[in-house]
């Protein structure tokens, strides 16, 4: 089955309103209609910029979704600093990042926090977009896919196949985030095979080839085309190169088919 590529930029806690709308400018006025088939194409940015960038795109009509960095999995209520499922999708969310290695490895969320953020994502109609990846440490004690299998599980326990159908994977090893140090196609693709026979296990073959993984780390317009020739790799989850439209742009045209 052939699945419609996927780049998405997650700015991280880059660009306040001013510079996000100006970038999200520049972003849909290289937008062709004919891209809408062949790709689809996610801007994440900081919670504040998420109404001003979806405003920008629908005043375009621009056909680009956007995504929230993170959620929290309660409704409403005494939760200090969060943001729940409903306010990002009265945003104009259609995408949420959750577990990204710097939300796991710097805020201290666990395995399960991420399931209840996908499962609250899910129960809200919005799709989650799972990141999971290895350690160095890991990667050379050699157990880099039994690791990821393991996040992919945890993420996904109590999900249906007919719910992990709407959701998208990253594998994004965290020894490449931001280093500038790319895993090689050939690592990419091992660990991105690894995840679809996971995904077949727990929701059948049929959604696991239906599931787009993504690959993040360090990806940039150098060395995309190599690592989305790879079987099992759907496209790109993008930091840094996706905080400059020209890089951005030439990553979304490397992954259309
Ligand atoms: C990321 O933040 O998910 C990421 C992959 O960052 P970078 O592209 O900068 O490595």
């Amino acid at each position: 089955m052939a699945r419609k590529p996927m780049m998405a930029g997650n700015w991280k806690m880059n660009n306040a309103i001013g510079e996000a709308v100006v970038l999200t400018q520049e972003i849909s006025n290289n937008w062709w209609k004919d891209w809408e088939d062949k790709v689809e194409v996610v801007i994440c940015p900081p919670f504040v910029d998420l109404k001003p960038v979806k405003t920008v795109l629908e005043f375009d009509k621009t056909k680009i979704f956007v995504g929230a960095q993170n959620v929290y999995w309660e409704e409403a209520g005494a939760f200090t600093g969060e943001v729940s499922v409903p306010m990002i999708r009265e945003c104009g969310c259609d995408y949420c990042i959750v577990g990204h290695s710097e939300r796991r490895g710097l805020f201290g969320e666990t395995n399960e926090d991420v399931n209840k953020k996908v499962r609250a994502l899910l129960g809200g109609r919005l799709k989650p977009i799972v990141c999971v990846g290895e350690s160095l440490a890991v990667r050379d004690e050699g157990t880099t896919n039994e690791y990821v299998c393991a996040q992919v599980k945890a993420a996904f326990a109590g999900v249906d196949a007919e719910d992990a159908a709407k959701c998208v994977v990253a594998y994004e090893p965290i020894w490449a985030i931001g280093t500038g140090r790319t895993a090689t196609p050939e690592q990419a693709e091992e660990a991105c095979a690894a995840i679809r026979a996971q995904l077949a296990v727990l929701f059948g073959e049929e959604t696991a080839q239906a599931m787009r993984i993504l690959y993040g780390g360090s990806m940039n317009p150098g060395n995309v085309d190599a690592l989305v020739a790879e079987p099992d790799i759907d496209g790109g989850l993008i930091g840094g190169a996706s905080l400059k439209c020209d890089s951005f742009i030439q990553l979304v045209k490397a992954v259309m088919q």
